[in-house]
């Protein structure tokens, strides 16, 4: 039996504002970003947001697509709750770009997944329901995510597995967060509606899955479904279901024959877009595609491993490659890079844009070549550095430091913390000096030994006053 899987998956574009307003899109508490237009008031009119128009463009072009030359919206029609105008605006008759080529390397095979179309639109607000979508009394409505942009990729049929389809998924999702067209850690940033066919039988789609994973579920349990009818010779109905991930199951959301007529109308309201020029220059500061990155990080002598976290580390192969333009090992350099330095970021809660500059990572690796440090001390060493935003030299040098001169601090601590055993001490009590002996070999961690510590201690308390 030969399944047939096609998907149509929306992604949230990683935009500042909205797709036709300029509420921003980032939402703290529902309700908290909308304004007339993303509201849908009679009489407010949209204004095209030229960013979503690019990352849409770049998402495109990344799926080797052909641009149309001129883009422009249509209106779809349909009464509910979440869209407060009467209709999403979106693109239908003409997508943006359409006619693309994936080939990414499904199930352990390079594929070719020929993509239909690709095309903007905005999402509608979303809706909370109290209790179950079907028998809930009451539901709330957040605008907040009312006009947010949204690029709809669409393949043609050509997945055979929900495997294949589930991997698909997660290489579009890297490839889209590598090249940071949208944000892979915003809240539903990946929703597919998954269509799924067997034996040249009817197609089922099944409607807004969230996730990589839960699509490969919903697949499989369809795709067990209209086995189960093939083997009693029944014959799968075209409709369109929803999937269950509390029962792992299918239902039926509407039937072909309901299916509604959108009415589709051209948007009178935005202007159409010459594309021409703005596909020239989105393809010109394109960057290279991860797959060749990988391979030309791998030719470098970087394992496979190490070369798959500096490419797909949104940030890292930039900082990646200028550093290697000072330091002659990318190996090592992918090492650290891939281990302490992405340790240090995630603790300090940082991105690779706000980590310590290339070159004080050369200088640091640089060091340890030289012998100047330790690997051991390198890793403490890389600690402080992001916690204190300084190079390695600077954090030595405070440490040499801690080491001569500020043994002097650390003797002023102990005195100034210990005013019992300090007043003992010069009361004439031997024991005294003993316990704040030992105070600063703590302290010092044993860095000072105890006979410098008497001598030091001695000395300040008998020069200090009383
Ligand atoms: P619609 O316009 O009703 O959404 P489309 O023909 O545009 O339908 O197809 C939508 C999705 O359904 C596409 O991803 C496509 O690959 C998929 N699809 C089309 N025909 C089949 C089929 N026979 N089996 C599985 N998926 C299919
Ligand atoms: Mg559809
Ligand atoms: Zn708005």
């Amino acid at each position: 039996m030969k399944a047939m899987i096609g998907l149509e998956t929306h992604v949230q574009l990683r935009t500042a504002t909205k797709l036709f307003c300029g509420c921003t899109t980032v939402s703290r508490e529902p309700n908290d970003n909308v304004c007339p237009i993303c509201m849908g008031y009679p009489g407010s009119k949209p204004a095209l947001n030229r960013k979503a128009v690019e990352l849409g463009t770049q998402i495109a072009l990344a799926l080797n697509c052909r641009v149309a030359p001129e883009m422009w919206f249509s209106r779809k029609s349909y009464f509910y709750p979440d869209l407060p105008k009467g209709f999403q605006i979106t693109q239908y008759e003409v997508p943006l770009a359409s006619g693309g080529l994936a080939e990414p390397v499904l199930c352990g095979k390079k594929a070719g997944i020929r993509i239909r179309r690709v095309h903007v639109e905005e999402d509608p607000a979303k809706l909370e329901h109290e209790g179950d979508i079907m028998t809930a009394a009451r539901s709330l409505v957040d605008y907040s995510r009312s006009g947010i942009p949204l690029c709809e990729i669409v393949t043609e049929p050509d997945f055979e597995s929900p495997a294949q389809a589930r991997e698909y998924l997660e290489w579009l999702l890297s490839l889209l967060a590598y090249l940071e067209v949208i944000d892979p850690r915003a809240e539903g940033v990946m929703r597919s509606d998954a269509n799924i066919s067997l034996d040249g039988g009817e197609r089922v789609e099944i409607k807004n899955i969230t996730g990589t994973l839960m699509v490969e579920q919903a697949l499989k349990s369809e795709l067990n479904r209209q086995i189960g009818f093939a083997n009693l010779g029944k014959k799968v109905a075209r409709e369109t279901r929803l999937f269950d991930g509390a029962t792992g199951r299918t239902v039926t959301l509407r039937k072909k024959e309901e299916e509604e007529d959108y009415g589709y109308i051209f948007e009178p309201d935005l202007p159409i877009v010459g594309m021409d020029a703005i596909a020239e220059g989105v393809g010109k500061a394109m960057r290279e595609m991860p797959e060749v990155a990988l391979a030309r990080v791998e030719r470098l002598g970087v394992p496979r491993g190490l070369a798959h976290a500096v490419v797909y580390t949104p940030g890292m192969l930039a900082y990646f490659d200028e550093c290697s333009g000072g330091y002659g090992k990318p190996d090592e350099l992918a090492r650290w890079l891939a281990n302490d330095f992405l340790k240090c970021m995630h603790w300090n809660g940082l991105e690779v844009r706000d980590s310590p500059k290339p070159e004080l990572i050369v200088e640091l690796l640089g060091m340890i070549d030289s012998g100047e440090i330790n690997e051991r001390a390198a890793k403490d060493v890389i600690k402080e550095m992001f916690a204190k935003g300084k190079g390695a030299r600077e954090v030595m040098g405070a440490r040499a430091a801690g080491k001569g001169e500020s043994e002097g601090e650390v003797i002023s601590g102990v005195i100034r913390d210990n005013g019992k055993a300090v007043s003992d001490f010069k009361a004439g009590n031997a024991r005294a000096l003993q316990f704040l002996i030992g105070e600063v070999m703590k302290k010092s961690k044993a860095r000072i030994d105890p006979k410098r510590a008497r001598e030091m201690l001695v000395k300040q308390l008998n020069a200090g006053p009383g």
